[in-house]
């Protein structure tokens, strides 16, 4: 699907939508008989849970499409690739719902995934709509981007359709072949994996943490990561409110606030305070930004190199589209999460491909020399 059919299917979602698949799904045996209104049945909750499923699994194959087809630097990418991370999180949710609920397998669930371009609901928009804020008017002219420059040729903020502004990162400091791994959300279950492969690699990484997963367990994991030789930075204490909404929806009082609570975690654990700050989807307003340098002393970190590995389960897929973009751009700032199977096993192919093909991973205090104009 190219961009033009996005916009497309943005108007078209606008009307009433309705999922031939939920259909489809729906048990022939649902009960006839009316429930008591407030108290639904359990195969009906499920029911509707499932198409929930498949209604944010159809516009997550929509986002993909349009985010592998559209400039990493262009308004219409930083849109669709923010609205991928957000609904692989919610399709993750429902998934562990729906497991919990039946007992069954999320391999059970996802064989019913059979159609290979979705659409996007007018539910899942409206949803989108409120999360990220993103201000209607679907033609591309009015999408175009006003900046607001915080360091000459290291990084900016860039407004998406008017409303919603983006930390977008410029890596001019790095040299043809020079790489810096970034991994988010964490720490999990994978985190220790992850660490302890790039640390065999020799690829010093930056993991951006959650404050949230920072539990006796989280702070284990970050302390071990910090060990392997990797730089353990400030994500969110969320991601970054309860409800997934960006730090454009709290005041810079309150992201200040949180993201204090986090470097204290992160102190804590390893023993020294962080140096990074990614906000959530990249996204946070000029004003916090530079309150966050000014009181908390982190340096900003965007990414030139978005692997998009919400989009797929497929390690050999998002594999060869991940060495597909550092092959077009030749360097870069590299986003993955360490939360997704498909990333740590592609990361752990991906560095030995960059050894191999004469990539250097270099140290990410290259990016507070830049930052700091050194
Ligand atoms: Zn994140």
């Amino acid at each position: 699907m190219n961009i033009k059919s996005f916009f497309l299917v943005s108007i078209v979602s606008l009307f009433p939508f309705f999922s031939l698949s939920a259909l489809e799904l729906r048990s022939p045996k649902e009960p006839s008989v009316v429930e008591v209104p407030s108290v639904p049945a359990p195969s009906a909750d499920l029911d509707s849970l499932k198409a929930e499923y498949y209604e944010i699994y159809s516009a997550l194959k929509v986002y993909s499409n349009v985010a592998y087809s559209a400039r990493q630097d262009s308004p219409v990418f930083l849109e669709v690739s923010a609205s991928g991370q957000y609904l692989r999180g919610r399709l993750e949710a429902v998934g562990m719902l729906i497991e919990r609920k039946t007992g069954f397998s999320r391999e059970v669930l996802d064989s019913g995934l059979t159609r290979k371009n979705g659409e996007i609901s007018r539910g899942v928009l409206a949803e989108l709509s409120s999360v990220f804020g993103f201000s209607r008017g679907n033609e591309p002219h009015s999408m175009e981007m006003r900046g607001v420059p915080i360091k000459l040729g290291y990084c900016q903020i860039n407004y998406v359709k008017n409303s919603v502004p983006f930390l977008v990162q410029y890596d001019g400091f790095l040299k043809k072949g020079e790489v810096i791994l970034t991994f988010d959300d964490g720490p999990g279950q994978l985190t220790e994996e992850v660490s302890s492969a790039m640390k065999d690699a020799g690829a010093s990484s930056v993991f951006f943490v959650l404050g949230s997963k920072l539990g006796p367990n989280g702070k284990e994991l970050v302390k071990r990561t910090a060990l392997d030789g990797h730089s353990v930075a400030v994500h969110g204490y969320n991601h970054a409110t309860g409800s997934g909404k960006p730090f454009t929806a709290l005041s810079t009082e309150e992201t200040l606030d949180q993201l204090g609570g986090v470097s204290a975690s992160i102190a804590a654990a390893v023993g020294r305070k962080p140096v990074f700050f990614r906000p959530p989807y990249g996204i946070i307003s000029p004003e916090a930004l530079k309150a966050i340098d000014i009181k908390l002393g982190l340096v900003p970190v965007g990414w030139t190199i978005d692997t998009l590995d919400w989009s797929t389960k497929d390690p050999e897929e998002l594999f060869l589209k991940t060495t597909s973009l550092i092959k077009q751009r030749g360097k870069g700032i590299v986003l993955m999460h360490d939360i997704h199977s498909q990333s740590r096993t592609a990361a752990k192919r991906l560095v030995k491909w960059l050894a191999e093909n004469g990539y250097k991973v270099v140290s990410p205090e290259r990016m507070t020399a830049a930052y700091k104009g050194e």
